[in-house]
């Protein structure tokens, strides 16, 4: 009798890990975006829906040209000395901003963990 009661319990706590892993994966993917000077922000906008655009972010006599596209957004063009944020490519990863050193931008998917949660959706 009593195993049939442990029994029971590990197949109920199985069951609710299942239930809870479910609950993670169809939660919506994060989207928000968040591009920053420093600590300022300067922009922050949902990839899901934001529409097709190019920004143009100046920084003293240098600038950075954002593109956002299907969903997903890059560093088009920059006039910054290394081009590390361009050869970046597209923003894939919330570990993986895109960083333009020279001209103090990132480009980095929000993460409410990190404290940005003045970022609603
Ligand atoms: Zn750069």
């Amino acid at each position: 009798m009593k195993h049939r009661i442990v029994l029971t319990v590990c197949i109920a706590l199985f069951a609710l890990g299942l239930i809870g892993s479910a609950v993670v994966l169809l939660m919506p993917k994060k989207s928000t975006v968040v591009i920053r000077r420093d600590s300022e922000v300067l922009y922050t906008f949902n990839l899901s829906t934001a529409p097709d655009q190019t920004l143009v972010i100046p920084y003293g006599d240098s600038s950075n040209t954002v593109e956002i596209r299907d969903g997903a957004v890059r560093v088009k063009e920059a006039e910054c000395p290394d081009k590390t944020c361009v050869n970046m490519g597209w923003l894939r990863s919330s570990a993986m901003p895109i960083v333009c050193l020279p001209n103090h931008l990132i480009i980095e998917f929000a993460d409410a963990d990190r404290g940005v949660d003045a970022i609603s959706e």
